[in-house]
């Protein structure tokens, strides 16, 4: 069943300066329960807005971002049994831990916030550091005693702590080193089948979602791309700008994977905003605005999406 659902028209415009941009644009996406769903794309593709939207943290200008039938707004306000279905880990969630605050804090405060007496408030962070395979020694260690990989877990724990069912994952494996965040991937793993969460994971590391992700939504600039279910947009991508994300894996924190500068959100290109960087771009695609199209089980805005997927398909599986 869906578990979030953005209408059709959603928009979320943002000022700047004296214009408007907008930060996403028709947008329209269905999370299913248990899932994982992938969001990636370049700094400024807007995937960190659609993130703070399904948190209900902004609220959209028009359409409406609904959890279970309900809006947003109303499921984060609303704290039934004083648990709270949407969790989020926002970016650098480990770096802003409160230094003052040991991890027992830390973990509480949201426990603390419901109303929870404090013997049961104690009870949950011990299940919380075991289930995040933390030592309950590190429960009154601060934040600068801890690791990265330890304080990433602090945030997960934190984020768990009101028992959701969605939790929102954005950039969760930035700064990690490798082995840090391949144990943190795991532990997310591992959560997931033990708590049967679903996950929104924001990552400009392909490499991160591709670990993750059940279905993949890319943005540019704003808009969907490409989506479809993880394993085709990896071995076929039938989108020009997903395909350069794929061939650009692994990505150096922050790179561009294409020549170029990511164009302004407040003037964006003409016709196909990514014209201006796409190595198969036609006259047609400055003028004219791609439909978004099937092209097997992935939906794609591209004007030659079929011939892009078959080119990809030839050149990764030749003979088929
Ligand atoms: Fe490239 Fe044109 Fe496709 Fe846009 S529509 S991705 S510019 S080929
Ligand atoms: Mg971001």
């Amino acid at each position: 069943s869906k578990a979030f659902d953005l209408s059709e028209s959603l928009l979320e415009r943002l000022r700047s300066g004296r214009r408007t941009l907008r930060a996403v644009d028709n947008i329209d996406l269905a999370v299913y329960q248990g899932e994982t769903l992938g969001i990636v794309g370049e700094s400024g593709s807007g995937k960190s807005t659609v993130a703070k939207l399904l948190a209900g943290l902004s609220r959209p200008t028009d359409g409406a971002v609904r959890f279970d039938g309900d809006s947003v707004g109303t499921v984060t306000e609303r704290t039934d049994d004083c648990r709270s279905d949407i969790g989020f880990v926002f970016q650098d969630a480990g770096e802003s831990i409160n230094p003052r605050q040991t991890v027992r804090e830390t973990i509480a405060e949201p426990l603390l916030e419901q109303g929870w007496e404090k013997e049961r408030r104690e009870a949950r962070v011990q299940t919380l550091l075991d289930r995040l395979d933390l030592p309950t020694a590190v429960a009154s260690r601060r934040s600068h005693q801890l690791s990265g990989g330890q304080r990433q877990r602090v945030a997960l724990a934190r984020a768990l702590a009101l028992e959701p069912r969605v939790l929102i994952l954005d950039e969760p494996t930035t700064g990690l080193d490798a082995s840090t965040r391949s144990r943190l991937l795991d532990v997310l793993d591992s959560l997931q089948r033990r708590l049967d969460l679903t996950y929104v994971v924001i990552s400009h590391d392909l490499d991160v979602v591709r670990h993750l992700a059940d279905r993949v939504l890319v943005m540019y600039l704003g808009r969907v791309v490409e989506r479809g279910p993880a394993e085709l947009l990896f071995d076929r991508p039938s989108h020009p700008y997903t395909a350069a994300l794929v061939e650009s894996i692994p990505p150096l924190d922050g790179t561009m994977p294409l020549e170029g500068e990511v164009p302004s959100a407040v003037d964006p290109p003409s016709g196909c905003a990514f014209h201006t960087r796409c190595p198969k771009a036609e006259p047609e695609c400055v003028n004219t605005v791609p439909e978004s199209r099937a092209v097997g089980r992935a939906e794609t805005r591209c004007h030659f999406a079929d011939a892009v997927a078959d080119g990809n398909r030839t050149s990764k599986h030749p003979g088929c």
